[in-house]
């Protein structure tokens, strides 16, 4: 599959922070966006440390600090509408779902980013918002 076309997408306020919100229908399967950014051994990743590393394997790591990449806006979900799939060259976020324009595109961070960095601090997705109230 080829991804020429460029999907719309806008970052702008979410339940948890800045989120990234489809700015146009996105049909289910459809690359979205690349998380984009310098690849790094995960050996240097945990050196430099930061709040935008994507763990690609065992060995590799994405920096995706760069302005660059407005991937980095998309928060978790516990139920996600989109996944990060490895496409080629680079990790793509593909949409697992049809996604209205105007609703906010999230994925699932992965149990070891979730345990460490959400859960001592209450997941905020709209997921387990509904479940509180
Ligand atoms: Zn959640």
């Amino acid at each position: 599959m080829n991804i020429t076309k460029q999907i719309k997408v806008v970052a702008k306020r979410s339940s948890a922070g800045l989120g990234l919100f489809a700015a146009e229908a996105i049909k289910k399967e459809t690359w979205i966006i690349e998380y984009r950014g310098e690849i790094l051994t995960n050996a240097e990743a945990e050196a430099k440390g930061g709040k935008y590393l994507f763990e690609i394997n065992s060995r590799k790591t994405i920096d995706g600090t760069t302005r660059a990449n407005t991937a980095r806006y998309i928060n978790h979900s516990c139920l996600p509408n989109a996944e990060p799939v490895w496409h080629k060259t680079g990790m793509w976020i593909k949409a697992k779902k049809n996604i209205s324009s105007g609703e906010e595109i999230t994925y699932n961070y992965g149990k070891e980013y979730f345990n460490a960095m959400i859960k001592p601090y209450g997941c905020r997705c709209a997921h387990c918002a509904v479940k509180k109230n």
